[in-house]
């Protein structure tokens, strides 16, 4: 059930779904998705699908992540990216080794603590974390080449444009329950221009610790 046949079954669905970077559909195949999710769930982990992983949280859908990761890589040139809810660290783990570092934030100690040691046992060490809100970004780093949202935001956060190089993009679903779009913001000196991509469906991204 975690053998090459089925994670190739899921590189070809992502295929057909429309996802064309070679390099990011090459970390779909390599990540261990099965050591992302319960046990129990062990056996759905390289179908397409969110899943549940507790804390009432969930990790993305491959198709999700592929599509996300490869409108943030499209036309990268730099080095670092910030990603917004860690969670599970699957959207982490694809990222980390396309890029040059990787900064994570996410609210909930639990789960943060549990990706830190998930991702050091699969020998990720270009990512730095961050116990913290999302709606802030993070500072200290920034400004980022890319920025990377796994929640859903009623408004495209204002640090999260501050902190965007100029040439950079943020990746990010916006707008209410059952009315979230995937949108791509690219950021031109002080000029900021966004697009819709597809309609999404994901936890929101809460406000304050
Ligand atoms: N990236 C994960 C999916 C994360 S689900 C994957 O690859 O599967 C969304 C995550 O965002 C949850 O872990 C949730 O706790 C976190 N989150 C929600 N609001 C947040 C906020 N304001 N700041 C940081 N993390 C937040």
């Amino acid at each position: 059930m975690t053998s090459k046949r089925t994670r190739d079954r899921l590189v070809a669905r992502l295929r057909e779904a429309g996802i064309r970077s070679e390099a990011v559909l090459e970390q779909i195949r390599n990540v261990p998705r099965h050591l992302f999710v319960d046990e129990a769930l062990e056996s759905r982990a390289y179908e397409d699908t969110a899943l549940p992983i507790g804390l009432g949280q969930t990790i993305s859908q491959p198709y999700v992540v592929a599509k996300m990761t490869e409108a943030l890589l499209d036309g990268f040139r730099g080095g670092s990216v910030l990603e917004i809810g860690t969670g599970c660290g699957y959207q982490t783990a694809v990222l980390a080794p396309l890029v040059t570092k990787v900064y994570t934030v996410e609210r909930i100690r639990e789960l943060l603590r549990k990706t830190q040691q998930r991702l050091r046992g699969l020998d990720i060490y270009n990512v730095q974390f961050r116990l913290g809100d999302g709606w802030e970004g993070w500072r200290k780093y920034g400004p980022y080449d890319g920025i990377i949202v796994a929640a859903a935001a009623s408004e495209v956060p204002e640090k999260l444009l501050q902190q965007l190089a100029p040439g950079g993009r943020l990746v990010i679903p916006v707008g209410p329950p059952g009315r979230q779009e995937l949108t791509v913001v690219t950021r031109k000196d002080d000029h900021y221009a966004q697009q819709p991509l597809e309609p999404v469906k994901f936890v929101p991204l809460i406000r304050g610790d």
